[in-house]
């Protein structure tokens, strides 16, 4: 977790760098993914050529960000604290899954569930941090997503959960969890062991509180906290309003039940 240039990610992540949106519309024209995450530059296919021809190329150290971006996470190390939502979702049972399949058919199940995921969460323009384990978690900034990030947040998991994602070469549905939530976060560079690899994640309580949602949503759903909604300025449908006990967090909170 680093500190620094906290107007600069602040400006980045909270209201939109005015040089990084421009780079990001423009961008977003072009074919075809996957793309840097920050800039959003084509890595494949024509678009991937064409910026190839400016001098942007993946980052050899880290291949989820153009080599500009990647020395812009170098050059300015640091965060801010940002209000926006975040998502995060499980396979259920990945450890009861993980006995009763082979180690490689376990792979390409959560790489086959990453992809299609990434891909929903990218129409909604989400930013997806690092993948981690069986578990994916993706946040919408303002400055990335727009002032629509808490309904984009609603969209992405209400998608998610239409897709129909399956353990490889079976018919069995695999079972995931959602949860979101919107609050301030702690969104910052990090460097990964090594100190060559940069990437970005958030830290803090709302965090922690996002992923007990996303623990207490069974199979199939997705639980959203009331902050989502308020923020998204819609009205929490009552009869999909329950309440919830999360692991750590005194006394129930309410959400909505997504399924
Ligand atoms: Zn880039």
């Amino acid at each position: 977790m680093q500190t620094g240039h906290e107007e600069l990610w602040k400006q980045v992540f909270g209201e939109g760098h005015p040089v990084l949106v421009k780079k990001q519309r423009r961008f977003l024209k072009w074919p075809n993914d996957p793309r840097c995450k920050l800039c959003y530059a084509p890595f494949a296919g024509f678009g991937g050529f064409l910026v190839r021809l400016t001098g942007l190329m993946p980052s050899d150290r880290n291949p989820h960000y153009c080599n500009k971006c990647d020395g812009f996470l170098q050059a300015f190390p640091g965060g801010a604290e940002v209000e926006m939502t975040v998502l995060i979702l499980d396979i259920r049972g990945s450890v009861d899954l993980s006995g009763r399949i082979s180690p490689r058919q376990f792979a390409e199940t959560v790489n086959r569930m990453r992809e299609i995921t990434s891909a929903v969460l990218a129409e909604n323009r989400g930013f997806i941090l690092e993948f981690q384990g069986d578990s994916v978690v993706a946040v919408f900034p303002p400055g990335f997503t727009g002032e629509d990030h808490a309904e984009m947040g609603i969209s992405a998991a209400r998608s998610i959960l239409e897709q129909s994602l399956t353990v490889q070469g079976t018919d069995e549905p695999l079972s995931i969890g959602i949860g979101v939530h919107t609050g301030p976060v702690y969104i910052c560079t990090v460097t990964a062991a090594g100190g060559n690899m940069q990437g970005v994640s958030v830290f803090g309580q709302n965090v922690n509180f996002v992923a007990r949602l996303s623990a207490a949503a069974t199979a199939g759903q997705a639980l959203v906290s009331p902050e989502t909604f308020a923020a998204a300025g819609m009205e929490m449908p009552r009869q999909d309003t329950i309440e919830v006990d999360l692991k750590g967090i005194e006394g129930t909170s309410s959400a909505v039940l997504l399924s």
